[in-house]
């Protein structure tokens, strides 16, 4: 039965608060915790696009009660997308391994002794075989996005490799999809002939906290990380921009992350929540992981603090069951990878994701391809955190 909260003094007076059941005009008496909770939760669920979240804030909202968080992710959701439609896109590794990067959680790092073994980048053809295969999955436009990933610390040193991959840019972005990369750091120029290759987004993900990055990542540091994501967004490419959970952080790490991504100038056009996927021979290979309720409390908390964003259930779906994911995309999740591998790591198989979708009564959300592609308003408010975003 549909009910609504009344205040009957000043808003956050809890103890006045009535449950109203409009359609018979039955007024009772909720248990003021219960109500306290869910205005918490509700308070901050206006679906308004605010760059100037506080940590508090985000907290409060992130430790409400979870059916109030998955309530008002829902509702956030809802009032600022077609809730039944996810965008779906496939990711293609075009260079693996080797990378001489240390992040704990990666197999392609060449520090760590894994089953991943180090590859040249592929070649046109292979490159363009699978987009097209992608392309054709999507015939009924299933597929939007063909996301291309290398294991790569930047591009410097590496003139012929990126010209190839603005190569497979252009002819990709001609088969009328989204086109996406993961290629490591970017500098302005890099970003720039990227952009006029036709790139439609970067994906660059600032992994957790600040305060917890130096434990995950020594070789590069945070805020190299935002000024690649700046160089990004001021190439004018969408940002996609996420982290991952289960890498030993606390909840004030998510907290921390998700107030970086929701504090910077314009929030990323797209946030991928990921769960960590443990591999044999990296650091983190024995990390427990982590519940499905936490993944629904990051990805409502996304949700309600960046209404307009695109949050992708990202890698470690695979070990959600269809009734969990279901959870995932009702908090708010809009976005999935399809294909059976996510670069290195096993992922949902495509025949079960569209039989997920079918159950769910779920749509593939069209591409964004045409000169009127929306995109976020730039919110005019200063940033008043003291986070070091410096874009
Ligand atoms: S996550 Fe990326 S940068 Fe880090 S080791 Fe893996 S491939 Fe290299």
């Amino acid at each position: 039965m549909a009910f609504r909260l009344r205040t009957a003094r000043a808003f956050g007076n809890f103890t006045a608060l009535r449950v109203v059941f409009p359609t018979r005009g039955l007024v009772s008496a909720a248990p003021v915790e219960t109500i306290r909770s869910a205005a918490i939760a509700g308070l901050h669920a206006t679906g308004n696009i605010r760059n100037d979240w506080t940590r508090e804030e985000i907290k409060s909202i992130y430790d409400s009660p979870l059916m109030d968080l998955l309530f008002y992710g829902a509702k956030v959701h809802r009032e600022n997308h077609d809730p039944r439609a996810v965008q779906q896109c496939t990711l293609l590794s075009i260079k693996t391994g080797g990378c001489t990067e240390d992040c704990s959680y990666c197999p392609q790092s060449s520090k760590y002794k894994t089953p991943v073994k180090a590859q040249k980048l592929m070649d046109t053809d292979e490159v363009l075989v699978a987009a097209k295969k992608a392309k054709e999955a999507g015939s009924t436009r299933l597929v939007q996005g063909f996301c291309m990933g290398a294991a790569w610390r930047d591009l410097n040193g590496r003139k012929s490799n990126f010209s190839k991959i603005l190569g497979y840019v252009k002819e990709i972005r001609s088969m009328d999809m989204e086109v996406c990369c993961t290629l490591g750091m970017l500098d302005a120029g890099q970003a720039k002939a990227l952009k006029e290759a036709g790139l439609t987004a970067y994906n660059h993900n600032l992994d957790t906290s600040r305060e917890y990055y130096p434990k995950i990542i020594t070789t590069r540091s945070y805020d190299e990380r935002l000024t690649t994501i700046a160089n990004v967004r001021e190439a004018g490419i969408h940002v996609c921009s996420g982290g991952i959970i289960g890498l030993g952080e606390k909840p004030e790490d998510r907290v921390s992350m998700l107030h970086t991504l929701s504090t910077m100038p314009k929030h990323p056009e797209s946030v991928p929540i990921n769960a960590l996927l443990a591999v044999e021979g990296t650091p983190l290979e024995k990390q427990e992981p982590v519940s499905i309720w936490e993944m629904v409390r990051m990805i409502a908390t996304a949700r309600i603090i960046m209404p307009k964003s695109m949050v992708r259930l990202s890698a470690g779906r695979v070990r959600f069951s269809q009734p969990e994911q279901a959870l995932c995309f009702f908090a708010g999740a809009n976005s999935i990878f399809t294909g059976d591998t996510l670069l290195t790591t096993p992922n949902n198989a495509f025949s079960e994701d569209q039989e997920m979708f079918r159950t769910l009564g779920l749509v593939a959300k069209p591409a964004n391809l045409g000169e009127n592609e929306p995109t976020l308003p730039i919110e005019e408010k200063t940033v008043t955190n003291s986070s070091s975003v410096s874009i």
